[in-house]
This record gives structure tokens, sequence and C-alpha cells, in this order.
């Protein structure tokens, strides 16, 4: 490992000389691309939070490209702590160059600065309505409904909304949660610039880069919120993880490169038996680039009732559930919905209300474990030991399931001995603890 900060600043010096770069800001350069020096479009370079450093050709050549014509190698544009094994061409991260940072919150335990969340909910369940109190909160700086507060001041929020209706719908929307609308702004579209300029509508999958720039101008944007992300992604398949990682990883790198929560709202597939999590589409994508994933579930007792589930964390402990509902206020003559939250975190099993199909049918099983159990209880209270194979069978007779007799043998710790017995090899299960225990007690109520 031979990179060091001293080694970092001749990689800088090194790259900018290369580069014919003269500063253009604080962390950024104009430069030269070597690919056609002789033309005036520009070369952009900048040392991004994260130490790598971004280039960026206005006639579109990709940084290798750039860096190869340099004579210059990738690694040049890697942050310090990062260096290239010559060898192998593994990437190391030496942990002394890291320098440690305090994990900051815009929503303490609920939404982490500079990272991505995800909010999940069946269609109609307030999602939207629930994105406009955030960017209320955000835009204000006012206490969350948990009591606590931003780490950081009031800030923008830029809003990506895939609902047509802005003046009828999103901005009332915003007025009746009491969002300061000076610090929000929709993204419209953007230019292409081409042979001939063209509006043309935002694309995560495309417009990331514009994003990232965006962003750098817009230094006291806390939030920015994707309102359905899926709406956003034109032929790309959310269900498809690698298609899914492919836009994750760059915005998460986005959201950390500038301080804000990017929150991406999804609506949960239509699967009401498979688990909580994984109704969010793309999970196991989602997993590797979201830091916190939360749901939106319906009350199944009350009608307009929710609940805000942290349906996964890797931050910190799950945030409590919280509940509100979406009660009409009138905003300009027309009803808008506005959150109303519950005063106390509340206590909801996650699977039954966003899992109803599955939490059923797993209910049945219950019995079937409890007749394992007492059928195991039985065989095995006459003797010491008894034969194991003798037991599988007498289950199977009984018609329980070889994973549920598994499940009953863990669950009362049933012991697993191995001998030798007439040259073959046996296993014999006995109960635990012989002279104590639930087994000594169904013995002595047996009799
Ligand atoms: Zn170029």
């Amino acid at each position: 490992m031979e990179a060091s900060g001293g080694d970092r600043v001749n990689r800088l010096d090194q790259l900018l000389g290369s580069l014919w770069a003269s500063p253009a800001g604080k962390d950024r350069w104009t430069g030269v691309c070597p690919r056609h020096a002789g033309d005036p479009a520009g070369l952009f370079i900048r040392l991004r939070r994260s130490g790598r450093v971004q280039l960026r050709c206005e006639r579109a050549c990709t940084e290798a490209q750039i860096m190869s014509s340099a004579g210059l190698s990738m690694e040049v544009t890697l942050p310090e702590h990062l260096a290239v094994h010559p060898g192998s061409g593994l990437v190391l991260a030496d942990a002394s160059l890291i320098k440690p940072r305090k994990l900051q919150w815009l929503w303490p335990r609920r939404l982490p600065l500079g990272t991505l969340v995800i909010l999940g909910s069946d269609p109609e369940s307030g999602k939207s309505t629930l994105a406009a109190n955030v960017t209320a909160t955000v835009t204000t700086g006012r206490p969350w409904p948990d009591g606590s507060t931003m780490d950081c001041p009031p800030g923008e929020v830029i809003l990506l909304s895939a609902e047509d209706l802005v003046a009828e719908v999103t901005v009332p929307r915003l007025l009746a949660a009491g969002a300061d609308l000076g610090r929000v702004r929709f993204m419209y579209g953007v230019m292409r610039r081409s042979t001939e300029d063209r509006l043309a509508g935002f694309s995560l999958v495309e417009d990331l880069s514009a994003l990232d720039e965006l962003l750098g101008d817009f230094p006291h944007c806390r939030l920015v919120c994707v309102d359905t992300w899926e709406c956003f992604l034109g032929d790309l398949d959310t269900n498809k993880n690698t298609q899914v990682r492919s836009v994750l990883m760059p915005f998460a790198e986005i959201a950390e490169e500038h301080g804000v929560t990017i929150l991406l709202l999804q609506h949960l597939n239509k699967n009401y038996d498979m688990s909580a999590l994984h109704r969010i589409a793309g999970s196991v994508a989602i997993a590797g680039a979201a830091r916190s994933v939360f749901s939106i579930a319906r009350d199944p007792d009350h009608e307009d009732h929710r609940y805000l589930i942290n349906t996964k964390t890797n931050l910190s402990k799950r945030a409590p559930t919280l509940a509100f509902s979406v009660e009409p206020t009138a905003v300009n003559g027309a009803e808008i919905g506005r959150i109303q939250w519950d005063p106390e975190p509340v206590e909801v099993d996650m699977e039954r209300v966003l899992s109803p199909q599955g939490a059923r049918r797993a209910a049945p099983r219950a019995p079937k474990l409890e007749e394992a159990k007492a059928f195991l209880s039985e065989a095995l209270s006459g003797a010491e030991e008894v034969y194991g194979e003798d037991v599988k069978r007498m289950a199977e007779e009984r018609e329980i399931a070889p994973k549920t007799l598994r499940t009953a043998r863990e669950a009362l710790g049933i012991l697993n001995a191995a001998r030798t017995v007439d040259g073959k090899q046996r296993t014999f299960w006995s109960l635990p603890c012989r002279d104590q225990g639930p087994a000594h007690e169904s013995r002595e109520g047996g009799k």
C-alpha cells in the first residue's frame, strides 16, 4: 500500500497537470480533453466528497478514454485511501486513511442523510401525502411526529413526481402539509442537447449524472423524493436485480456525495402471501443499496388508519412503528388529504398487516408443531433412549412431516447420540434433563 495523503496530492497534481486544468471553484477545475485538444469543448473535473476525481467531457468521452489518452491509469482518479494491487488488480482501502464520520439524520432513526431510503406501499395508501408531510418538515425544520429534530438546518427539496396534476394536487397537498414552497423544486424534465434541443422526461437511467451536477449547485438540498421511482425507469425491470442495481448504486453514490436523503417511493407487489420485505420488487438489489426500507400498511381494522413500518434497516435498531390517518382538509376550496399522526408509536405484527395471506397460511402450522412435540415427548419418555429411525417411522405414520419433526426436536432440545450397534452406525434420541423439565412433568401428569 503505497498510497498516502502526500501521494494523493501528487496523484491529483499529476492529473490536473496532464489535463491542462485551471481552478473553477472549490474542488472543481476546467481542463482540456486530450482526445480532441484543439476543440473548445470543455472538460469538467471535480474532486468528489468520496475523494474520487470525476471527469466529464462535453464531447461525451468516457473517463477511461480521457485517462488513457492522457497516458494516466484510472488509479489516479481513485480516493486517497484506495490503492490498486498491481498483480491482482484488486482494490484495497487503507483503514488508517479513512476519516471516521458521524452519521447525520434528516429524521433520526428513520431517514439518514447521504443514503437511499425506500418507501413501499399499496396504491392509495397515502404515500404521496406522507411524502408531502416529510417535505414540509424538511423545508420548515419543525419537529418530526416523534418529537425528534433534523441534524441539519431546514433545507431544500427536489421532487420528481409522476403525478400530472401538479397545480391541482401536488402543490395543494404541500400547502395542506404546511411546506415552505420557496424551498421546493419540481423536476419538470430535461433539455436533451443534440443536433436539435428537445424537452424530454427525466430518466433515472439516462439522467443521473445530470442530477448529480444539479445537486452540486443546490448545496442546501437535503431531500430528493421520487414518486414513484418505477415511473422514471423507462424499460428497466424492477424485478431484475442486476437492472435495479445498475440504477441504485450510482444513485446511492449521489446521495452520499451531496449529503442528501433520496427517498424512493415504490408500489408493493400484489403477492400478499410474500413476506413484508419481499413484497418490494427488486428487494434483493435494494437491500444492497438502500440503508432503510419502510412500508405503509393499512390497518385491517380501521379503514383510514395506516402504519409506517420500518421493514428493514442496517444502520440502527429498527425504528418503532408510527400510525397515521389521512384526513381531508380544505385548500383553495378543494378537499386535500393531510397526515394526522397518532401521538404514540404502536406495536404491529409486520407480517400480519403486510403479508396477510402468508401469515394466515403459516398459522395452521402451529397446531401441527404442537402435535409433533407432544408425540416426541411421549415416544421418548418411556426409555433411556430410542432408536432415531424408529421415531421417524412412527412420526411418518402419524403424518408428521420430517421438517415439522425436526423443528419439534430442536424446540424440545432432543439429544442425539451415534453409536455402533451390531456393526452398524445407529442414532439414538433422548429427552434432555431427564430429572426435570416439561418431559418429567408430562410423565408425572400421565400417571
Ligand atoms: Zn473528450
